[in-house]
């Protein structure tokens, strides 16, 4: 079976690797449609978990199932199947506390492309099948679909953990993929007003889409700056930070109002430390909050997101910007997250199969 794979920390290939064995939970997909994340980047190229040598690359992926294991109730063979980038073990002390995506450790529900073999895989394994993989509806494209394997459920993630409620304000740091999956599902929750941060033109036009009211370019000089202007110096309630670094936080941290929530789900792929200013973090009295957070997942949560795109609440079409047909075209694709050309939000690569 042959992958597209990092070889080690700065350098991606192919690799040659026996095909993955199924456990009586799990499901052995191949791939239909597939996504490269910024992750996969910081991942190689920034070696922000540390060194892996000859791992598969990938964790977004709409599949096929091609074998299932006997104790599998809800999957057969032939199935197609939206595959979260997160895949959790269910019985884990971890999801009994309601953290299914930190199972086994710290961001252990994060199998594909961290501690196992990834997706971009002419087979890939996927652990508790029934509990991780959700059904394709009739009719819902897997490339749109493979927009649900990380990008929505991370955006939206963003939201929930800064609990973005009726009439708020809110600031979007980062108008990427997952930024507009927050301004998205910050609008979805009912926020009023939502200022977003960044400038690739296309990314801007569809922040406004997905209802962002205003406009903040960082290279216009300081966040917070900007924001206290914009809101006659009352700052913003909740803030998602999809973009940025480490420095973005003593940053945002001055918008800030008393009780408001800082919901953090950008990969910092590097630097040490976050440095929160004190006087404006309340000289730690003001309950501003600051939390991160690794997508949830899971077959209803994944089943649920799938029903805001079929019912027409939810249209990811306008992230999808450069498509690509077979396998042989993942360097290309991946190469893409890494150069970050203005035109880009999103590459998917769809491979079709004869039989
Ligand atoms: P992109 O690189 O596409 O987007 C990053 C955004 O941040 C862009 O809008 C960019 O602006 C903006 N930006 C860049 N530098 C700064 C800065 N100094 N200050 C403020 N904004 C800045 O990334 P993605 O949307 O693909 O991913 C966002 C992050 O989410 C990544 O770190 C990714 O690894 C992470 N991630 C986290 C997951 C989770 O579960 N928590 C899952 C998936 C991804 P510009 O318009 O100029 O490019
Ligand atoms: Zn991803």
């Amino acid at each position: 079976m042959r992958g597209f794979a990092m070889k080690r920390i700065g350098e991606t290939g192919w690799v040659e690797k026996e095909a993955p064995k199924c456990g009586p939970l799990d499901a052995i997909c191949r791939p239909l449609a597939l996504a490269p994340c910024t992750s996969d980047i910081h991942t190689v190229y920034e070696g922000a978990v540390g060194e892996r040598t000859d791992m598969i690359l990938g964790h977004e992926a709409v599949g096929q199932v091609v074998e299932i294991g006997e104790l599998v109730k809800d999957f057969k063979v032939g199935d197609v199947v939206l595959v979260p980038a997160i895949t959790p073990d269910w019985g884990s002390l971890e999801a009994q506390r309601g953290f299914a995506m930190h199972s086994g450790g710290t961001l252990g529900g994060w199998k594909f492309s961290n501690f196992k073999d990834g997706v971009f895989s002419e087979l890939f394994h996927v652990n508790e099948a029934d509990a991780n993989l959700a059904l394709l509806p009739e009719g819902v494209d897997p490339v749109e679909a493979v927009m649900l394997s990380d990008m929505v459920p991370t955006g939206f993630h963003g939201a929930e953990n800064a609990e973005v409620t009726y009439g708020e304000d809110v600031l979007v740091v980062g108008i990427g993929p997952v930024g507009l999956m927050a301004v998205k599902g910050s609008a979805l929750k009912g926020a009023g007003r939502i200022l977003a941060v960044g400038t690739r033109p296309n990314c801007v036009a569809l922040a406004k889409e997905y209802g962002a009211t205003d406009i903040i370019s960082y290279k216009n000089g300081p966040i917070d700056e900007q924001v206290m202007k914009l809101t006659d110096g009352k700052g913003v309630d909740k803030v998602i930070i999809a973009g940025g670094n480490v420095d973005t936080f003593t940053e945002v941290v001055k918008v800030v109002k008393p009780g408001g929530i800082i919901s953090n789900v950008n990969y910092l792929g590097s630097g040490e430390f976050i440095k929160i200013p004190r006087v404006e973090w309340g000289v730690g009295m003001g309950h501003i909050k600051i939390v991160g957070g690794l997508m949830p997942a899971g077959r209803m949560r994944t089943e649920r997101l799938l029903n805001l795109l079929v019912n027409g609440r939810l249209d990811v079409s306008g992230m999808i910007t450069h498509k690509f047909e077979g396998f042989d075209s993942l360097p290309e694709a991946l190469e893409l997250m890494r150069t970050k050309p203005k035109d880009l939000i999103k590459p998917v690569i769809t491979i079709k199969y004869d039989e």
